[in-house]
């Protein structure tokens, strides 16, 4: 062995602790760590000859590149839709990469962890109360869940006309309708061959509204003159957290024929809290749904699922298949995660989720979710009554708003660059219905009133030194 790795192993307490030390830290710190910085690297380094070890190579992560960090799992960070991670999500986190499972298999001499990951999918539908019909699996992201349910979704059309595009390749115009799809679902129409302008866009709801006009639905889809297509739908869209109406969709597929999608990245967390569950009324009715893990449910980055009724395995499997391996057997006797998902190596990606599920239990995160929306109405109210108008209503746990006054839109980038320079918090620019606005997104576990008192000061000295 090297000697510098046999150094690390007879060491590796030490580092541990060390490690753990780093983390406690910067967590216990977290309310003062600035939400942005203008702090940079040289992105470049000298490979050494020699390794340095892990602890000189910690010292240098910590002179030279820890200083990039923001409070992006902190309680202030608006911007995106933006979860923080629990203390359960960093212990599954970390052990993810501890135990370091290849996580394929649910049967077979080389692991089995994949049946963590079935049972971490089970409790997902308990929370949501979504039935077990559907196959779930772990991806990294809502873009990656799109894409795979998308290219179901592909196959699927295929089969309508007895062909198999997985196979052959696309040989049928893809017909796709949606109204106000997330842009990863645009940028999976490119990766799938489908053509990211090759979608028809449905009109959304008279007045304030982001969900899809079910009457104009019907229209487009009459104009197809029967032939299938593919329904991108939302169940939370990012400006306004709108809701596309899924009773009346469901009642839509007895008399057409389409595989309905929906993108519930953040808003399926909408099922857990009695006060809006009414927003997903129905979505168990679709082929497929998203949802992200690293928004809502509060555990670090790349984890979300995808939820694909189980009836569908036969197009999952032409799908994503590794059919020129012979040494994997027959696909469906012998369930692997590599036959049904775009990856093949996989981490124990399940246990963070996991691990939170356990630790907090279903009133832990009706409690969050609660939180989260209580919070963005209080902000929203203190907005109103200070310089600021909300460009939409709060639905859920996104705030969409802009300076007061039509001739203060030229400011309002001015305004949020200057705001989020002052590092004590952090929100993202939009655009909503031809106007220049800001988003703040309430996601974090960690978020209390006071933090959105602090930041309405903030905003009000930002403002008066416009
Ligand atoms: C965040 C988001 C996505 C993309 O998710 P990633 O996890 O960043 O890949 C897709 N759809 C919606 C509605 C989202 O909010």
């Amino acid at each position: 062995m090297n000697s510098i790795l046999q150094h690390d192993l007879n060491n590796f307490e030490n580092i541990l602790e060390k490690t753990k030390q780093q983390g406690v830290d910067f967590l216990n710190n977290i309310d003062n760590v600035p939400t942005s910085n203008s702090y940079s690297i040289d992105p470049k380094t000298v490979l050494n000859e020699l390794g340095l070890g892990s602890i000189e190579a910690l010292k240098e992560f910590n002179e030279r590149l820890a200083p990039l960090m923001v409070s992006s799992p902190g309680p202030r960070y608006w911007g995106f839709v933006t979860g923080g991670s629990t203390p359960a999500s960093i212990v599954g986190d970390w052990l993810a990469s501890v135990y370091d499972q290849n996580t394929q298999a649910v049967k077979a001499q080389g692991g089995v962890s994949a049946l963590i990951e079935f049972e971490t999918i089970n409790l997902l539908l308990q929370l949501l109360e979504l039935p077990d019909s559907f196959l779930g699996g772990f991806v990294t992201g809502a873009t990656m869940s799109n894409f795979t349910a998308l290219g179901v979704a592909r196959q699927w059309f295929g089969k309508q006309f007895g062909k198999d595009f997985a196979k052959n390749g696309i040989s049928e115009p893809i017909n796709i309708l949606t109204a106000t799809p997330h842009s990863s679902s645009v940028k999976c129409l490119s990766l799938l061959g489908i053509g990211s302008q090759n979608y028809t866009v449905v009109k959304t709801i008279e007045g304030n509204r982001e969900a899809l006009d079910i009457a104009d639905l019907e229209e487009k889809i009459k104009t197809l003159n029967g032939k299938p297509f593919i329904l991108i739908s939302s169940a939370g869209t990012v400006n306004t957290a709108d809701f596309d109406d899924f009773e009346a969709i469901e009642a839509l597929k007895e008399k057409y024929n389409f595989w309905w999608h929906i993108d519930a990245a953040f808003g399926g967390f909408a099922a857990v809290s009695e006060k809006y569950k009414q927003f997903v009324k129905g979505w168990e009715g679709a082929e497929s749904i998203t949802i992200d893990c690293h928004k809502w449910l509060n555990v670090p980055y790349e984890s979300a699922f995808v939820l694909i009724k189980k009836e569908h395995i036969n197009l999952q499997i032409e799908t994503f298949q590794n059919s020129n391996a012979p040494y994997l057997g027959n696909p469906l006797e012998n369930f692997n995660y590599l036959n049904v998902l775009p990856e093949n190596s996989r981490r124990l990606r399940a246990l963070p989720a996991w691990f939170s599920l356990k630790a907090y239990g279903k009133e832990g995160f009706r409690d969050i979710i609660e939180n989260s929306t209580a919070l963005a109405l209080h902000f929203g109210n203190a907005l109103i009554e200070n310089d600021f108008e909300l460009l939409a209503p709060i639905r859920l746990n996104n705030v969409c708003f802009t300076l007061k006054g039509e001739q203060n839109q030229e400011k309002v980038n001015e305004f949020l660059s200057a705001l989020n320079d002052t590092g004590k918090v952090f929100m993202t620019p939009t655009v909503y219905q031809g106007k220049k606005g800001i988003r703040a997104s309430f996601v974090n576990w960690r978020t209390r009133e006071d933090d959105v008192k602090l930041v309405i000061e903030e905003m009000r000295e930002v403002l008066s030194e416009l």
